[in-house]
């Protein structure tokens, strides 16, 4: 590419002087400010109780700052209306550590869910629900129900579903919380191979594991502030 058409580094994610405290008066996020470009995989790690959560819950805008700025993919969600949230979660796929899947129906239901107000035909959203469970290594056990699966499939069953809307953003809480290690190496592996192909993968965990492997870029939060 020559430098004048070099594509601009998009921001997916920019706070700007974040803060949320709580109904209780506990300041979660004081005076946070950062940005993540479009297509960087970002931790977000700091002892328990620094903030972790609620940082990721803010940028889902399942929390509300109590001030300053949070622009995600070029809206200010501090400043949007309720109707406009479920437009704002479409970029996303949300991982969280308790994932609320479907007991009583088979993996493949799960992550079809999502689809179903996507309006795509029947045979297209199986299709694409096959996929993501494909690139989550579940493909064969589309049938059974989840409690047959292991704790890190269970997890990985969640990220299929995060994922099967095709966002732009990957963002998670924890996800290899309860897991040994063998299981989270491999949800390491599947959030490395998505930040591969251009997803911007934003994960909260205080497991020194992720550092280690893939040094990505790092928000350090110590109690509730961005450590140096
Ligand atoms: P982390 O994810 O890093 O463990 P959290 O974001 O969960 O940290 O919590 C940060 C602080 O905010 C903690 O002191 C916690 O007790 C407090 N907190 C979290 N959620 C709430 C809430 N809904 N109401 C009041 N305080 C909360």
């Amino acid at each position: 590419l020559r430098p004048g058409l070099r594509r601009r580094a998009v921001r997916m994610i920019v706070a700007s002087n974040l803060s949320k405290r709580y109904p209780g008066g506990y300041e979660a996020i004081r005076d946070v400010s950062f940005a993540i470009e479009a297509g960087q995989m970002v931790l977000i790690t700091g002892h328990s109780g620094a903030g972790k959560s609620t940082l990721v819950k803010l940028i889902a805008a399942v929390e509300r700052p109590t001030s300053g700025s949070l622009v995600v993919n070029g809206q200010n969600v501090a400043a949007l209306r309720r109707s406009a949230i479920p437009y704002l979660r479409r970029h996303f796929g949300m991982v969280f550590q308790d994932q609320k899947l479907l007991f009583d129906r088979s993996v493949l239901d799960n992550v079809l869910l999502p689809l179903q107000i996507v309006g795509l035909s029947r045979r297209e959203a199986i299709r694409r629900a096959q996929a993501a469970l494909d690139k989550v290594g579940l493909l064969t056990r589309e049938k059974v129900t989840p409690i047959a699966l292991s704790g890190g499939e269970q997890q990985r069953l969640a990220i299929a579903r995060a994922v099967v809307n095709r966002p732009a953003v990957l963002l998670a809480d924890e996800p290899t919380g309860n897991l040994d290690i063998e299981s989270a190496d491999a949800i390491l592996g599947i959030f490395a191979d998505f930040h591969r192909v251009g997803v911007t993968v934003v994960v909260a965990t205080h497991d020194q594991h992720w550092i280690q492997r893939y040094h990505p870029n790092v928000l350090c939060l110590d109690h509730g502030r961005m450590a140096a």
